[in-house]
């Protein structure tokens, strides 16, 4: 089946969480009915809100119209209950915490509730898709989408095949990928993919060098922007995507790929353990309570 033979009307997103927000708004936006759940019900409800404000900022920034607005708040739908979700549904995108055992019981759950045409994907960072493909009696539908962080903004969607893949899940993830407007990349079954095993040991060592004083952390970042062209520091970006999902990628790369390199500083460890995780709590490697601006903390 061709790409201009597919189509896709229903969308879940299990975790309303930093990426499952994201992912949720992009295909409420896309046209697609769309449903949203969390294990939390004050983080969905917030999830919505955080959406909708997103929205109404378009609208006074005259970047989209009402008429959009309304038709994408119509498409969005929250989800009490995982039992709760529609049939027959196109695609489920799991976006719960970096946790293989977590994945793992919330696919064997996908695999009875859904039918069995339904394409499920996982946004992991870097956990194996095989192992997560595994726990389905239909692995041949399973596929790592992994996208990134804030995802309205961000074209790049990695897609990761496994050997027990078909190639129609391959096909029609990245025709989701190209009517969400993103591009995409296929990437086989390796620890932390093509992207966050070069992402989170750049962060990591960033922390180091901060840890050691070999500059202040607006230095590092400056130094990664202006000397790099990277549009952001290694330390701000770890902060945004959340410290305790980059310690997680680092401590399941060290695990999977047996290698001392990609160990947790101890900072980060530090950080994740006082819950201070970036800034999506306020507070990282740097203090973003003064309306979401970064000053540099002391440590
Ligand atoms: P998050 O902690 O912001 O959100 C995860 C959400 O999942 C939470 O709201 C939590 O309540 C919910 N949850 C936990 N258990 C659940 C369950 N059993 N059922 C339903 N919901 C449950 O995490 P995040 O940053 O959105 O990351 C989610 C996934 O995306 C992770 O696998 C992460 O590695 C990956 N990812 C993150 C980024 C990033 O920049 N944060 C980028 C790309 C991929």
């Amino acid at each position: 089946m061709g790409q201009n033979d597919m189509h896709i009307q229903s969308v879940a997103v299990i975790g309303a969480g930093t990426m499952g927000s994201g992912i949720a708004q992009v295909c409420a936006q896309t046209g697609w009915k769309t449903w949203i759940y969390d294990l939390d019900r004050n983080v969905l409800e917030r999830s919505y809100s955080y959406i909708d404000d997103y929205w109404k900022k378009g609208i006074e920034l005259q970047k989209t119209s009402i008429e959009d607005v309304n038709a994408w708040k119509s498409n969005l739908k929250l989800m009490y209950e995982l039992d709760d979700l529609m049939k027959p549904i196109d695609l489920v995108i799991e976006a719960v915490p970096e946790n293989l055992d977590l994945k793992r019981n919330i696919f064997q759950k996908l695999d009875k509730i859904t039918d069995r045409q339904t394409i499920l994907a996982t946004n992991t960072s870097g956990l194996s898709i095989s192992k997560i493909a595994n726990s389905t009696k239909f692995p041949n539908r399973v596929i790592g989408m992994h996208f990134f962080n804030p995802v309205p903004k961000m074209d790049l969607l990695e897609l990761v095949k496994h050997p027990e893949i078909d190639q129609r899940t391959i096909d029609f993830a990245k025709f989701v990928g190209n009517e969400m407007g993103k591009k995409t990349i296929l990437v086989s079954d390796t620890p932390g993919f093509a992207t966050s095993r070069l992402g989170v040991v750049l962060g990591n060592e960033a922390i180091r060098m901060l840890d050691e004083g070999v500059a202040s952390a607006e230095d590092i970042d400056f130094a990664m922007r202006i000397g790099y062209n990277h549009p952001m520091g290694p330390l701000e970006l770890s902060d945004l995507v959340g410290l305790d999902v980059r310690r997680d990628i680092l401590s399941s790369l060290e695990a999977e790929l047996v290698d001392q390199r990609y160990k947790p500083h101890p900072l980060l460890d530090k950080l994740v353990k006082r819950g201070e995780i970036g800034k999506k709590v306020g507070k990282g490697i740097y203090d973003w309570t003064d309306g979401g601006n970064k000053k540099q903390r002391d440590f």
